[in-house]
């Protein structure tokens, strides 16, 4: 199946979201079928930052809040996936969900693995799913030179900074992991390049740096890095939008310091 085939129907929306910007954030709806499900991808945008954030987990809305305040401030893309399923996406056929994890799906390996997991890897539910991530990644344009961030939120101590120390559920995946114990293990950035973690570092957050090689889980951060995008996570708990606004801000600060973002702003 190709992903012309899933339908879209797209609606634009222009609005401002607080009066007085030299130019307002605009809103499209996209929405897709897989199977008789229906999701909704969101693409709000303002100019300025050339930089694209994304929640992929449709219950980590306090990421989406904080996304859209730093476009709101600095302009750049947030592209949101909706569809009110919770963390992962379904695929439903017959009435049958069948689930994956979307941040599994960058790699036919990670996406099988994932519908695997879910009990659910059948070739027609691989096919849909696949053809799925097809098209978020023709939205996403993921390509060298971009700077791409990924937001996401986190239950209490369901997985914490401490998950990515060597021999823990993460340790294969990093290089180096800086914790600094004043800050809620909740709240955390993973990189990929070496300047940036001894930044986020310095500047006193908890971050993990990734492995070159880690294993081939499908994961958004190792597809980025393939294609030679400037990618970072900014994990947050539920409900702690001042510290991941502040996390966005930070970082953003650290970008520029380093001169990896042309701005106009
Ligand atoms: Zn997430």
């Amino acid at each position: 199946m190709r992903p012309s085939d899933l339908g879209c129907l797209v609606w634009l929306v222009c609005f401002a979201l607080r009066a007085g910007f030299a130019q307002s954030v605009t809103k499209a709806t996209h929405t897709f079928f897989l199977g008789e499900e229906k999701v909704w991808v969101d693409i709000y945008e303002r100019a300025g930052a050339d930089i694209t954030l994304l929640n992929l987990h449709d219950n980590e809305n306090t990421a989406v809040e904080a996304a859209l305040a730093f476009i709101e401030k600095h302009g750049g893309r947030l592209i949101e996936l909706r569809h009110g399923r919770g963390r992962e996406i379904v695929v439903r056929l017959d009435g049958i969900m069948h689930r994956f994890d979307p941040n599994r799906m960058f790699s036919d390996v990670g996406l099988r693995a994932s519908l695997e997991y879910f009990h659910n890897n059948t070739d027609e539910v691989f096919a849909i799913a696949a053809a799925f991530r097809d098209t978020i990644a023709d939205l996403l344009g993921a390509k060298n030179g971009m700077v791409i961030i990924a937001v996401h939120n986190n239950t209490p101590y369901k997985m914490t900074i401490n998950d990515f120390r060597p021999g823990e559920w993460y340790g294969e995946d990093t290089r180096e992991v800086s914790i600094n114990p004043q800050r809620d293990p909740d709240n955390f950035f993973v990189v990929t390049q070496d300047d940036l973690f001894a930044a986020l570092s310095l500047s006193g957050h908890n971050v993990a740096l990734r492995a070159q090689n880690p294993p081939d889980r499908g994961m958004l951060i190792d597809y980025c890095e393939r294609l030679g995008v400037l990618y970072v996570t900014v994990e947050a708990e539920h409900g702690k939008l001042v510290e991941q606004e502040e996390m966005l801000e930070t970082l953003w600060k650290i970008l520029r310091e380093q001169g990896k973002m042309i701005t106009d702003d």
